[in-house]
Order: structure tokens, then C-alpha cells, then sequence
């Protein structure tokens, strides 16, 4: 949550051992990872999903790289 100002908080998403996201009646989501807490406009949380999917392709991309060198590719995507 973020400052107080009277908006209602509604939890979005949680995991346990990792964090939670939540977010405020203003349209502000707060992502809790342990003792961190990132606040983003939910634009950029948005944003932030591209970018890990993003990553995560690149993730498999490489892995099917190493694969092809002999390897069975058995990632489907
Ligand atoms: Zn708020």
C-alpha cells in the first residue's frame, strides 16, 4: 500500500515466499517482493510484463541455441 489517502487496496496477485502485487482505488499497483516494494502506475506494470516477456523469450531463445547443438529441443513456446 502507499500512503494513506482513504483509496481501497485490492490484492491482485500473490505468491507465497515471493510477494504480492496489489492495487490502490487510484490506479496505483504496489509489487511486494520481500522487503522491497516497487509502486508503478498500472501502465507500467504493463510495461513491466512486456519486459520479462521479453526476457523470458530471450531465456528460451538461448536455451534452444544450446540445444540445437545436438541436444532435443523440447521447449515448446
Ligand atoms: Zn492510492
Amino acid at each position: 500500500m502507499h500512503e494513506e489517502h482513504g483509496g481501497r487496496t485490492i490484492l491482485l496477485a500473490k505468491t507465497a515466499g515471493l510477494g504480492e502485487i496489489s492495487m490502490c482505488g487510484c490506479g496505483v499497483v504496489s509489487l511486494h517482493l520481500g522487503s522491497v516494494t516497487l509502486r508503478l502506475e498500472s501502465q507500467a506494470l504493463l510495461q513491466v510484463e512486456r519486459m520479462i516477456q521479453d526476457a523470458l523469450d530471450q531465456m528460451c531463445e538461448l536455451a534452444a541455441q544450446r540445444a540445437t547443438s545436438g541436444v532435443v529441443r523440447n521447449h515448446v513456446h
